[in-house]
């Protein structure tokens, strides 16, 4: 199995530069997202599925870079339209003709868009999109659901983080994922102070079973928003692109008012994109929202290449396809040894876990044994597919896994 001398030499000078050496979802801090002792903390390079750490260990790689590995790192198509436009200029006074060209490109592919705003990261567009809905509604509160995550701006956060203080929060009103009525009573209580119902499409939580939406919850949720004059925002920050070119709202039958994008658009190029409908066109043209690179051209002329690509390939289609090869096969396999490892989500943007036990430890050491030999998973995020995920590929996950379970079964003689 792997080792990991340089990256655990390379971790420790990063500890003295950078707080916490690897800091954020990547890295360890947040411990229990991936199996800290057979984690590779740094990347040397990476192509299609795989990519590959300090010490020359190869991964297969089920994280996807948290979600931007859409095609595959590296697309040849998405990297030579950067090239190109390298040639022509990035980061300059006017913006490039290019953001005009991938607005129309979002706005002929989303269909709920009628325009397209950009930014660089999730965070900026799931912010933003709060301020267009307290701009167009004159309210102050947003309903959001228990366990969902939207960024790491303040008020994206809990009481009792540090930096994080009563009035960043006080207009967040919590509920249950998948509870209508919940919902409904708030919005009844408080009929004339919600300017917003921000979710994600589907419910992905860390650490816990991810759930999709009952039958009618979204069609609910848009009559009550409707009829209260609520913005619902959808945060498509991570499916988007992983279950329907149109949006993750066409995916599940209802039109949002709001789209937040961001991972998927460029093939890892950094931007995002939040797209409306013209009622809230003067809304957003009121707020004050800008920053240094949102313009910027060469993540324009990614998206294009990639939004194409995937456009011409049906992305989520064949994503959705691996996935469930992909996911069939573990279930089967753990199944044969005692495990039941249960799979919720969709299967581009899958969960897991070994059910076995509540403690997860049974999982962690699992996920552990899979990294070590070259499947790289993480314990208690969603897992990603990307486009360059062959057969070859999931076949060789099987046998990894195969393997992890076998030295699991071995350790826990009782399963
Ligand atoms: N919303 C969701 C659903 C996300 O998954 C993320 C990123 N993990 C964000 C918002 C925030 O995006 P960013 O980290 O790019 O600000």
């Amino acid at each position: 199995t792997y080792t990991y001398n340089e990256n655990q030499k390379l971790f420790k000078k990063a500890l003295n530069l950078i707080p916490t050496g690897v800091y954020g979802h990547l890295g360890p801090a947040e411990g229990c997202f991936i199996p800290v002792q057979s984690y590779p903390f740094f990347s040397s390079r990476a192509k299609g599925a795989y990519f590959w750490d300090v010490d020359g260990n190869r991964f297969i790689d089920y994280m996807c870079a948290y979600g931007p590995n859409v095609l595959g790192y590296n697309d040849e198509d998405v990297d030579m339209a950067v090239a190109e436009q390298m040639k022509l200029g990035n980061c300059t006074t006017a913006p490039s003709s290019i953001m005009v060209d991938f607005a129309e490109l979002l706005v002929d592919t989303v269909e709920m868009a009628d325009w397209a705003f950009f930014a660089k990261n999730g965070g900026d567009v799931t912010s933003f999109a709060l301020m267009i809905a307290k701009a167009a509604t004159g309210r102050k509160k947003t309903i959001l659901v228990n366990g969902g995550y939207h960024g790491v701006a303040p008020w994206t956060q809990k009481l009792g983080y540090p930096g994080i203080c009563e009035e960043d929060v006080i207009n967040n009103i919590y509920v249950d994922w998948n509870n209508y009525e919940q919902v409904e009573k708030i919005v009844k209580e408080n009929p004339n102070d919600i300017a917003c119902f921000m979710a994600t499409p589907y419910h992905h939580p860390v650490f816990t079973d991810n759930e999709l939406p009952e039958k009618d919850y979204w069609q609910k949720i848009r009559k009550l928003c409707t009829d209260y004059g609520i913005v619902l925002a959808i945060d498509d920050v991570r499916c988007g692109f992983r279950l329907d070119m149109k949006g993750s709202d066409h995916y599940f039958g209802f039109k949002a008012d709001l789209m937040c994008f961001c991972k998927a658009l460029g093939n890892g190029y950094n931007f995002s994109a939040l797209c409306g409908t013209d009622a809230l066109k003067d809304a957003v043209s009121s707020v004050m929202y800008t920053g240094s690179y949102w313009l910027s051209a060469l993540p324009f002329a990614a998206g294009i290449a990639c939004i194409n690509k995937l456009k011409k390939l049906n992305g989520p289609k064949l994503m959705q396809e691996k996935g469930k090869k992909l996911t069939d096969g573990l279930v089967e396999i753990g199944k044969s040894y005692g495990f039941n490892l249960k799979v919720t989500g969709v299967p581009s943007m899958w969960y897991m876990r070994i059910a076995n036990d509540d403690s997860l430890t049974l999982h962690q050491e699992w996920v552990s044994q899979c990294v070590r030999r070259g499947a790289f998973f993480a314990n208690h995020h969603n897992l990603f597919i990307n486009c360059a995920l062959s057969d070859e590929d999931i076949k060789l996950t099987h046998e990894i896994a195969d393997e992890s379970f076998k030295v699991v079964k071995n350790n826990h003689k009782e399963i």
